[in-house]
C-alpha cells in the first residue's frame, strides 16, 4: 500500500475549541487495548522505532496518540494515515510506559469504522473479497501463466463465509451506512 495512493493530506488548519472533546480520552480509556492511553508521556519511542513512519512523510503514531488525550476525535477518526498502521506491534513491544500502542490504533479504526471513515482502497477490497475471496482480482494472465509454468490452481475463496463473519461484527452496515450519507 502506497501512501501517495490511499491517503490525504491531514488536515493542518488550526485547533478550533469546538473541535476538542475532553471525554475522548476517557471513553478511550475504558476500551479494551487502549485503557492505557493516558499514561503517554510523548517520549517519542513509538514513531522512531515504527517501520511504517520511517517511510511516511505522514503517519506517526505518537502523533496519534497526542491527537486523542488532546480529544481531537473528529480528526483522528477521519485521518487516513490512521490506515497506514501494519500491526507490526513494535510500538507495543518498546513503550516504556507499557501502552499498546497498536491496540490504541486498532481501537481507533474500529470507531472510524463505524462512522464508515474507511479508505475507498480497503472498501474496494472488501468489494473484492466479497466477490471472489480475493482481496483483489487475480489478472486472467496471471492465472494462465501459472498454467503455463505447470502450477496447481489456486484455492477457491470462500465469500460467503467471509461475508458471513462481516455481518457478525456490522462492518458492511456501518461502511453503507455512511456511503449513503455522502
Ligand atoms: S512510546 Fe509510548 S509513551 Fe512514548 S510516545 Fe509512544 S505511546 Fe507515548
Ligand atoms: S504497529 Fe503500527 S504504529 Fe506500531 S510500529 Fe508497527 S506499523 Fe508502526
Amino acid at each position: 500500500m502506497t501512501e501517495t495512493a490511499t491517503t490525504k493530506e491531514p488536515n493542518r488548519e488550526p485547533i478550533k475549541a469546538s473541535e476538542i472533546d475532553p471525554k475522548f480520552k476517557y471513553e478511550l480509556s475504558r476500551m479494551h487495548g487502549s485503557e492505557k492511553i493516558l499514561r503517554c508521556f510523548q517520549c517519542g519511542t513509538c514513531t522512531s522505532d515504527c517501520p511504517v513512519a520511517r517511510y511516511s512523510e505522514t503517519y506517526r503514531p505518537r502523533t496519534i496518540i497526542r491527537m486523542a488525550q488532546l480529544g481531537l476525535r473528529d480528526r483522528v477518526l477521519n485521518s487516513d494515515t490512521l490506515w497506514l498502521c501494519a500491526a507490526c506491534f513494535t510500538c507495543t513491544d518498546r513503550c516504556p510506559q507499557d501502552i499498546e500502542v497498536a491496540s490504541v490504533i486498532r481501537v481507533l479504526r474500529n470507531l472510524a469504522a463505524e462512522k464508515g471513515c474507511v479508505p475507498i482502497v480497503f472498501k474496494e477490497q472488501i468489494a473484492s473479497v466479497l466477490e471472489s475471496g480475493y482481496a483483489y482480482k487475480i489478472p486472467d494472465l496471471r492465472i494462465k501463466k501459472r498454467e503455463t509454468q505447470g502450477l496447481p490452481p489456486l484455492p477457491k475463496g470462500n465469500p460467503a463465509s467471509i461475508s458471513k463473519s462481516l455481518k457478525g461484527v456490522k462492518f458492511l452496515e456501518n461502511i453503507e451506512k455512511k456511503s449513503e450519507q455522502q
